[in-house]
C-alpha cells in the first residue's frame, strides 16, 4: 500500500493510505476535508475509513464532511467516543484492526490527550503518532501526567526501530533547534538540521522520520539513557522528572 501525505491547515498533516489494486483507502486526522477530497478524487480512491489519533479539532475538523460524501466509517479509541465527531468504529488498547488485509495495531497513549492512540500498520512499517511523537520532539501535555507520557513515549519506542514515523504537525525545525540547544555537540543533530532544512527550503515535508533516529537524537525518547543524562547534569534525576525537565525546557524555549 502506498502512504500519501496531505498537508492541511496551517501545518498539519493527514495521510492517506491506498491500496493500489483495490483504490480503497483510509485517511488519518483529516484536519480539514477539502485537500483530502481533492486528493481522493483526483485518484479516483474510495475513502472507505477515517481514522483519528484524539479528538483535537485540527485532527477531526474534516470527519464529517468526508464522511457524508464518501460513506466513510469513522474509528476512534473508546474513551473518545464523546469526542470523535461522527465516530462509528470504537477501539480498545492494543486492538488489532484490519484494513485490506494488513493488520493495524492500535496503542492508548495518554499525554497529550486522555483518548489518545497510535496506529501501526504492520506490512508497512509505518506508524501514525498524532500528536504523541513529533519529529525530533513530542506532544505537550493537555490531558496527562508526565508518567503517562513517559510510558506512552516507552511503548512507541518497542516498535521496530525501522519503523517509519508519520505525525502529526510539521514542527520539526523547532524541535531540533530545541534538541540542538540541549545536545550542543551532537554533530548527527547539526547534520540532521542541514538536511531536513534543505527539505522545508524546497517545500517538502520533513516527514516521515525512521525510529532509528528519533532514539538516537530526539532528546525527549533520551530519559532512559544515564550517559546522556549525566553529559547534562541531570544523572540525578529519574525517567519522569528528567522528561519533565525537557518538557518543561521546550514549554519555555
Ligand atoms: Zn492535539
Amino acid at each position: 500500500m502506498d502512504i500519501h501525505i496531505i498537508p492541511c491547515l496551517k501545518d498539519n498533516y493527514a495521510y492517506i493510505v491506498e491500496n493500489k489494486k483495490t483504490k480503497n483507502a483510509c485517511v488519518i486526522d483529516p484536519s480539514e476535508s477539502a485537500p483530502i477530497k481533492d486528493f481522493l478524487n483526483k485518484n479516483k480512491l474510495n475513502l472507505k475509513f477515517i481514522l483519528n489519533t484524539h479528538h483535537h479539532a485540527d485532527h477531526v475538523g474534516g470527519n464529517l464532511e468526508l464522511k457524508k460524501e464518501f460513506n466513510s466509517k469513522i474509528l476512534g479509541f473508546e474513551k473518545d467516543k464523546e469526542r470523535i465527531p461522527g465516530i462509528d468504529i470504537v477501539l480498545k488498547n492494543r486492538q488489532i484492526w484490519n484494513f485490506e488485509n494488513s493488520d493495524v495495531l492500535i496503542e492508548h497513549v495518554p499525554g497529550h490527550t486522555s483518548g489518545h492512540i497510535f496506529y501501526y500498520f504492520k506490512n508497512e512499517e509505518a506508524a501514525f503518532t498524532g500528536d504523541t511523537l513529533f519529529s525530533f520532539g513530542c506532544g505537550r501535555l493537555f490531558e496527562g501526567s508526565y508518567l503517562e507520557m513517559v510510558n506512552s513515549l516507552k511503548k512507541i519506542k518497542s516498535l521496530p526501530s525501522k519503523t517509519k514515523i508519520f505525525c502529526g504537525h510539521e514542527y520539526t525545525m523547532s524541535n531540533l533547534k530545541f534538541c540542538i540547544e540541549i545536545d550542543k555537540n551532537n554533530a548527527e543533530l547539526k547534520k540532521k538540521y542541514n538536511q531536513i532544512s534543505n527539505n522545508i527550503k524546497n517545500k517538502l515535508p520533513s516527514v516521515p522520520s525512521d525510529l532509528s533516529d528519533e532514539m538516537n537524537l530526539n532528546i525527549f525518547l533520551k530519559f532512559d539513557d544515564y550517559k546522556f543524562k549525566k553529559q547534562l547534569g541531570f544523572q540525578d534525576l529519574n525517567e519522569v522528572d528528567f522528561f519533565k525537565k525537557i518538557r518543561d525546557l521546550k514549554d519555555n524555549f
